[in-house]
């Protein structure tokens, strides 16, 4: 098997990736910010890290992931406070909406979510520490990061430290390098704003310093991966390797990988801008999870991803392809035997999909490998070639594809039932209705009836009803 190669922020390079203690990977993901729903910037963040989870257990490793939700912040503050109800109350409804999203996105569970405000106590335990050994000041009730103390701060982000001056200090979590300064460990309340009485004071912790805190509880003073996207690099992880090995003088973290940022017309989808879309609204304009799904894991996480029309077109053809073959090949009557060059055919396909994927998780090549098999099968099952004794190692092979991609279940009505987008909540247009069933009748000419099916109980799912009349047309009308 190929050797795992994964590119490390820290040290700039595509590296082999062996972990600390053999067969068991210790992984942490920075979660989301849950002071709204998620927008599918994020989800392909988090749908890279199922990615890497999936193909590492593949590969026999035992996983121990932790992923934290960041229950409080300024904006959540902000947002409770207007809504007149406490944080915990507020940030409940975003943090099931997450929950319920990562499911309409096959998203595996990590061992470990976590909320940053379940663990007030381990980050006072950290700032203590880091008080102890003189990593930190007070300053008008708000504790401080000295960076000055820890020379090696911005190895990850390769900052130039230079031209920073020592001992001014910036309040606000997310900031850019210029801004580089001593950050707030813990916050000082001001009036009105939720706070925690402790023993370093009463207020509330900064950003950076839940994730070190939780990492280090639930996985030891060493992790084998941290990810998310780059915009975490600087200031967000810088910090939390400043606070971790200040506190613990080991290495906090061995393989940094950060996912690229998903675009709209070449620009970071994020609220600031006010272009993001969220799952629900892709589902409600008739998207499928497993569209958006294969959309989000088919491009490599280290190329920036350009959402557009045409990339949800293209995902869903895909998976529509896909699932065709495989009913297809559930389906067809093949004549007896196997076929040697059949066999070669898919242990290539195989041993190519997973060096693609240990090649620092090239997506793309390894849908190429599997579709790849697709056409080939498909040939030669035209011209009869293809054998009973085939279709087992090319089910075992596709087996393998959706243990790391997660399409092939035709289970999108369900999920979006259960988001509550079915029948009754996504209206489906006119012009949907037309397209699909024009779609079917092309699928009856070619006598490709499992195909005119899937698209007549797809309708029926969403409330369409087909009638095929004796000329051969067909009316449609709603339940
Ligand atoms: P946040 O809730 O802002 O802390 O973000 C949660 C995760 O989504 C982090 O790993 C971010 O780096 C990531 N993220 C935010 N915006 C995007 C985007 N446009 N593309 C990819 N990942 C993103
Ligand atoms: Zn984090």
């Amino acid at each position: 098997m190929a050797e795992i190669l994964f590119h490390n922020t820290l040290t700039g390079r595509t590296e082999p990736f062996v972990p600390l203690v053999p067969d068991e990977v210790k992984i942490y993901t920075c979660g989301p910010t849950v002071y709204d729903f998620a927008h599918i910037g994020n989800f392909r963040t988090f749908v890279f890290q199922d990615v890497l989870r999936r193909f590492l257990r593949a590969r026999g490793f035992r996983i121990n992931q932790v992923m934290n939700l960041t229950d409080v912040d300024d904006r959540i503050i902000e947002r409770a406070a207007a809504a007149a109800i406490g944080i915990r109350e507020y940030t409940e409804k975003y943090i099931q909406a997450f929950l319920d999203d990562r499911r309409a996105l096959n998203l595996e569970p990590p061992e470990h979510i976590v909320r940053a405000t379940d663990h007030i106590g381990d980050m006072v335990r950290l700032i203590q520490i880091l008080a102890e050994k003189g990593f930190t000041y007070t300053s008008e009730g708000s504790i401080y990061f000295r960076i000055a103390k820890f020379p090696a701060y911005g190895k990850l982000s390769r900052i130039n430290m230079s031209g920073i001056q020592a001992g001014t200090r910036v309040d606000v979590d997310r900031y850019d390098k210029a801004d580089a300064r001593d950050f707030a460990l813990w916050k000082a309340p001001k009036p009105g704003e939720h706070f925690w009485e402790t023993p370093i004071g009463p207020g509330r912790p900064g950003w950076h310093i839940e994730c070190s805190a939780m990492a280090m509880k639930y996985l030891g003073q060493t992790l084998d991966i941290h990810s998310g996207g780059v915009d975490l690099t600087f200031p967000h992880h810088e910090n939390e390797i400043a606070q971790s090995e200040a506190a613990t003088g080991k290495q906090f973290v061995r393989y940094w990988l950060h996912s690229e940022h998903l675009l709209v017309d070449h620009e970071k989808m994020s609220k600031s801008v006010g272009n993001i879309a969220t799952l629900r609204e892709l589902f409600a304009q008739g998207a499928k999870p497993s569209t958006v799904r294969f959309l989000l894991a088919s491009v490599p996480y280290r190329r920036q991803l350009n959402f557009t029309e045409e990339s949800v077109q293209g995902a869903a053809s895909s998976v529509e392809r896909l699932r065709n073959f495989v009913a297809r090949l559930r389906a067809e009557k093949l004549p007896p035997g196997a076929d040697e060059g059949m066999a070669a055919r898919v242990a290539k396909a195989s041993e190519d999909f997973d060096a693609a994927l240990a090649d620092d998780l090239n997506t793309a090549q390894a849908l190429a490998a599997i579709f790849d098999l697709v056409r080939d099968a498909n040939t030669a099952m035209d011209r009869g070639e293809f054998r009973q004794g085939d279709a087992a190692p090319v089910l075992g092979a596709l087996e393998r594809f959706d243990a790391i991609f997660a399409v092939l279940t035709d289970d999108d009505a369900a999920k979006l039932r259960a988001l509550g987008i079915g029948a009754a909540g996504a209206v489906v247009t006119e012009a949907e209705i037309e397209a699909l069933v024009a779609e079917r009748q092309s699928a009856r000419k070619r006598r490709d009836f499992q195909a005119s099916d899937r698209i007549r109980n797809e309708l029926s799912e969403r409330g369409i009803i087909l009638e095929d009349t004796r000329d051969g047309g067909v009316r449609w009308k709603r339940k």
